[in-house]
């Protein structure tokens, strides 16, 4: 079930909040028992109607989808329709935000821990091509995929604006042995990260519901804390919103200046029609080592930007396009392994 709230100006830039609602037992293939699916994922789909019904009182250059998926257990089958859909109608898939088992917050170890989430994104991007990799692997960017500066710009926006609130950053597609609808977005090289609670209990999820040796296994509803679900809702809105307002991260970013003492960054600004609204843009950088961009500086309408002083050698580098709102995309990290959008060659190439 999808529901879509049209872009005004850029219709064709589209941002996706997806849930699955398909919820299962122990066993997969069990269709008859009672399997309520509080927390996995009635959690993640009450999200995204909350968030639907907050967004929709207002407007947007960018679309956002909500995506309400089927067949997640059975194989991410929803998610790959919907992927699949994305790129047959031609859509330019900033990203899409997965939320899957996000109400809960006392985890089978005792711990309980209402003040965070933990968000997954790939490292690389699944479509690289080999030669790609052979040039990312000298000069980095491994940890500069479009995914993770997604990841990376929903933390810093959630943290800002949610009180004693943190978004965990978690450097893989997701935990061990387990997965979800956004790695069928990945799979076909967009962006995509996913929510996932920070203190799981797998008794309360995909199991029979009983009661043995004293212990209440299953996924029900007492399970989901309300409060908490709200915050990670949140979380999705100020994200989903802030870059469905923002103009678009620029297209072919460029980094130069090896064996000088300068960086140059140069891209292409995206055509009027897609930003009516763009001021300009922001460039960023940070030690390589560093998990957040910490250094930046405004640059203005301008298509490439010159950081005197600054050694190309010892930094990593991105931009961001910022509104007259002062609405910023994510910042995008130079190069294919960074590109939110992959320059056409490439994409013809990966077919
Ligand atoms: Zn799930």
């Amino acid at each position: 079930m999808v529901a879509i709230q049209k872009g005004v100006s850029d219709p064709g830039r589209v941002i996706i909040l997806t849930a699955h609602i398909d919820s299962r037992v122990t066993d997969v293939m069990n269709a008859t028992a009672d399997a309520p699916g509080a927390d996995d994922n009635g959690s993640g789909v009450a999200l995204l109607i909350e968030t639907a019904r907050v967004l929709s009182h207002y407007k947007f250059p960018a679309t956002i989808v909500y995506g309400v998926l089927s067949g997640e257990k059975q194989g991410l089958y929803g998610g790959k329709v919907l992927a699949q859909y994305a790129h047959d109608q031609g859509w330019r898939v900033e990203a899409d935000l997965n939320n899957d088992i996000v109400g809960g917050d006392r985890g089978q170890n005792g711990v309980i821990d209402n003040t965070r989430i933990r968000l997954f994104s790939e490292s690389t991007r699944e479509t690289e091509l080999a030669r790609e990799a052979k040039q990312r692997r000298y000069e980095g960017g491994e940890l500069d995929g479009p995914s993770r500066n997604t990841a990376r710009y929903i933390k810093a926006l959630a943290e800002y604006w949610i009180p004693k609130w943190r978004v965990d950053l978690i450097y893989r597609v997701d935990r061990f042995g387990r997965g979800s609808d956004h790695e069928a977005f990945n799979a076909l090289g967009d962006p995509a990260v996913c929510f996932r609670e920070s203190a799981e209990d797998y008794r309360h999820q995909h199991q029979d519901v009983r009661t043995e040796n004293g212990v209440a296994y299953g996924d029900t509803i007492d399970h989901v804390d309300f409060e908490h679900l709200a915050r990670v809702t949140a979380t999705n809105a100020i994200a989903a919103a802030a870059m469905a307002w923002a103009p678009p991260p620029p297209d072919g970013l460029k980094v130069a200046g090896g064996v000088t003492p300068d960086t140059k960054l140069s891209w292409q600004p995206p055509a009027d029609a897609q930003a009516s609204g763009l001021a300009g843009c922001r460039v960023y950088w940070r030690d390589t080592t560093e998990a957040a961009w910490s250094h930046s500086r405004w640059v203005g309408n301008a298509a490439e930007a010159m950081l005197p002083g600054v050694v190309i050698d010892d930094w990593a580098f991105g931009v961001a396009s910022v509104s007259k709102d002062g609405f910023e995309s994510p910042v995008e990290y130079p190069g294919p392994q960074g590109a939110f959008w992959p320059a056409p060659e490439a994409a013809e190439e990966k077919k």
